[in-house]
């Protein structure tokens, strides 16, 4: 009995152990398919990240999104910071006084071999310009005040008033403030003298200040204000844009108008560097001030260099 019992387990176990080993092995070349293929997969995908990462925009452009989303982000909080990061004008190329207000007047071109005349800008845009004249007292002072109360001004210095101290001059164009041409003799006489004297004049003193401050002037105030045809030939000849005289003076600490009573837009108002000088400026603002005017540089109003 156990004989045949023995020989009929041994033969089902005969059956059963092949059909486990088979069974195992099945299991096996499936455990080792799927490792196989899933560490594949996993190294097609490891090695494309990192030499797709120059070229592949598609899935890796995710984190960079984020990166630069975070980039842009983090930015903004610190833009507000930036916007006193002053303006420069394409066309000056200076830091200009106009605050955004577009003029609304075009210097005129030279025209047959002169350059234009002003003795006001034809604008009722709220400006007024400030000029300062000769340049024979020199102070500090003087200049705190201008930048004290944030006025700009085109200097008309003359050669004879400054050739003692031409680098005081700097302080002031380091300041924002700029150097026009106003002769080298400041001779009374102007008038008198021939195109060959008058442009030695103009043009001696250009070259001076453009020597002395880094800044070819571009307009011109004859001594005294009077002007001839000749003057403005000459003054072309020299390179300048414009003869720039004026209808209104800040004068002995009051105003001075050749018309009307108060300052009108696009007046040029014409000052001195004197000893009153701080009594004029006062009568200059009081006076801008009551005319609800912008004090703005003649040569950011123009466009001039
Ligand atoms: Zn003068």
């Amino acid at each position: 009995m156990p004989r045949h019992l023995d020989s009929s387990v041994s033969k089902s176990r005969w059956i059963i152990l092949p059909l486990v080993a088979v069974f195992l092995v099945v299991i096996g070349l499936g455990v080792w398919w799927f490792t196989v293929a899933s560490t594949t997969s996993a190294g097609t995908n490891t090695p494309s990240s990192p030499l797709a990462s120059a070229g592949d925009t598609a899935s890796p452009s995710m984190p960079a999104a984020q990166k630069t989303s975070t980039a842009t982000t983090a930015p903004p909080s610190a833009t507000p910071t930036p916007t006193p990061k002053p303006v420069i004008n394409p066309q000056t190329g200076r830091v200009d006084t106009l605050d955004g207000l577009v003029p609304d007047y075009v210097l005129p071109p030279i025209e047959n071999g002169m350059v234009p005349v002003l003795t006001k800008i034809p604008t009722e845009q709220k400006v007024v310009f400030l000029t300062i004249d000769d340049g024979a007292v020199k102070r500090d002072s003087d200049l705190a005040l201008l930048e004290q109360h944030g006025i700009k001004a085109s200097l008309f210095l003359a050669n004879t008033f400054i050739a003692n101290d031409p680098g005081f001059y700097k302080k002031y164009t380091a300041a924002g403030h700029l150097i026009e041409n106003h002769t080298m003799s400041h001779d009374l006489g102007f008038l008198k003298l021939g195109y060959a004297a008058q442009k030695a004049e103009i043009c001696g003193m250009a070259d001076f200040e453009e020597a002395q401050y880094g800044r070819r002037p571009v307009f011109f105030r004859p001594p005294g204000g009077p002007y001839s045809q000749t003057t403005r030939k000459a003054a072309a000849d020299c390179g300048l844009k414009a003869i720039v005289d004026w209808e209104t003076k800040a004068n002995a600490g009051g105003m001075d108008y050749q018309v009307g009573a108060t300052l009108r837009p696009g007046d040029i108002v014409l000052m001195h560097f004197r000893p009153e000088f701080p009594a004029d400026l006062n009568a200059f603002m009081a006076a801008q001030k009551a005319a609800g005017l912008k004090v703005v540089l003649l040569e950011d109003y123009l466009a001039t260099k």
